[in-house]
């Protein structure tokens, strides 16, 4: 499946991105996970990114580009794709179909997950992140820990809370996502391929996207 999964921070996108790849051997595509692994191994990409993300501001829409052209043609997107966290501004969105188009890729369906903004907030606080950036494994302290406190059950490396997951910070980024993001629901809809799911759970997600597709 080659899908966008669109939905504020803490809707789910990871979540839904990485069950939905266990159905087909699509693979997911987060620009923040690709971002985090950049600041981490400290690359001229992470230097650049890091402080817009520490606090909460999108990339500029050059450095996403720049990465996602790279991504789209390698091998393993032959099979089909899942983005998780991009596009994130309509000149992303409009750069993507260029690219798609020169690389002759249809997308199947936009996706956007819509959870409440409490359920959002709650979700977001309580969020603990594997800090291996070859695992990025997502839990929650209140509805997902890991069987052992502080350990990610699939690499044994440590759990953190994310840098842009202090409240200022998610607030700030719930903002972003209201002003630069939300507006790509009219531009999909537009382009005939929108479909909105609301969820509080994932699984309920995955669900309605597997059913839309037929599978
Ligand atoms: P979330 O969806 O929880 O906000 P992500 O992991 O998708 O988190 O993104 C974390 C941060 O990485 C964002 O706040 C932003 O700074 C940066 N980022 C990720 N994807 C993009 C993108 N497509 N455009 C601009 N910035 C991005
Ligand atoms: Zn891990």
């Amino acid at each position: 499946m080659k899908i966008i999964l669109l939905g504020a921070p803490g809707a789910g996108k990871g979540t839904v991105a990485k069950r939905l790849t266990a159905l087909d051997g699509s693979v997911q595509i987060s620009t923040g996970d690709i971002l985090r692994g950049a600041v981490q191994a400290g690359t001229e990409l992470g230097k650049e990114a890091k402080g817009f993300m520490d606090r909460g501001d999108l990339v500029p829409d050059s450095l996403i580009m720049g990465i996602m052209e790279g991504r789209l043609q390698e091998a393993d997107c032959k099979n089909g794709f899942l983005l998780d966290g991009f596009p994130r501004t309509i000149p992303q969105a409009e750069a993507l179909k260029a690219l798609l188009t020169k690389l002759g890729i249809k997308l199947d369906m936009v996706v956007d997950i819509e959870v409440p903004r409490d359920v959002i907030l709650d979700r977001l606080c309580t969020r603990r992140t594997c800090e291996n950036s070859q695992c990025q494994a997502i839990y929650n302290v209140k509805s997902m820990p890991p069987k052992v406190e502080g350990i990610c059950d699939k690499c044994g490396s440590k759990i953190i809370q994310r840098a842009d997951e202090t409240e200022a910070a998610i607030s700030h980024r719930l903002d972003t996502y209201n002003e630069k993001t939300a507006p790509l629901v009219g531009f999909y809809r537009t382009e005939g391929i929108m479909k909105t799911v609301t969820g509080t759970s994932s699984d309920a997600v995955v669900e309605a996207i597997k059913s839309e597709l037929g599978m």
